[in-house]
C-alpha cells in the first residue's frame, strides 16, 4: 500500500504537453519541479491509498482544472525562475564579449 496523489500524473502530463508546445517555458528539471509543486499545491488535495478500488481518473481533478493550474504555475515560474533567465544571461554574455573586444582594440 502507498499514499499517492491522483493529480500527480495529470500534472506531469499537462506540463509535458504545455511546455513542448510553447518554447517560452523552460524545460529544465528545476523549473519542472517548481511547476509541479505549485500546481499540486493549488489544486484540491487528491490523496488516496493505492491500490484502490476506484480508478485514478475518478479520483483526480477535472483535466481542465489541472491544465489551468499548470498554466498558471508555468507563468509564475517563467516570470521568476530559480535560476538566471536565459535572455538575461545572453545580455550579460554579449556585454562581456563587447568589453573583451574593446580591450583587445585598446591593446592593439
Ligand atoms: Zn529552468
Amino acid at each position: 500500500m502507498k499514499l499517492e496523489n491522483a493529480n500527480y500524473e495529470r500534472v506531469i502530463l499537462a506540463i509535458e504537453r504545455l511546455t513542448s508546445s510553447n518554447p517560452k517555458y523552460c524545460q529544465c528539471m528545476r523549473c519542472r519541479l517548481d511547476v509541479t509543486a505549485i500546481s499540486l499545491n493549488s489544486l484540491p488535495p487528491r490523496y488516496f491509498i493505492s491500490p484502490s478500488s476506484m480508478e485514478v481518473e475518478e479520483l483526480a481533478s477535472p483535466l481542465l482544472m489541472v491544465e489551468a493550474s499548470v498554466l498558471h504555475a508555468l507563468e509564475r515560474v517563467a516570470q521568476c525562475p530559480h535560476h538566471e533567465r536565459p535572455e538575461a544571461k545572453n545580455i550579460t554574455d554579449n556585454i562581456k564579449k563587447i568589453l573583451e573586444k574593446a580591450k583587445e582594440k585598446d591593446i592593439e
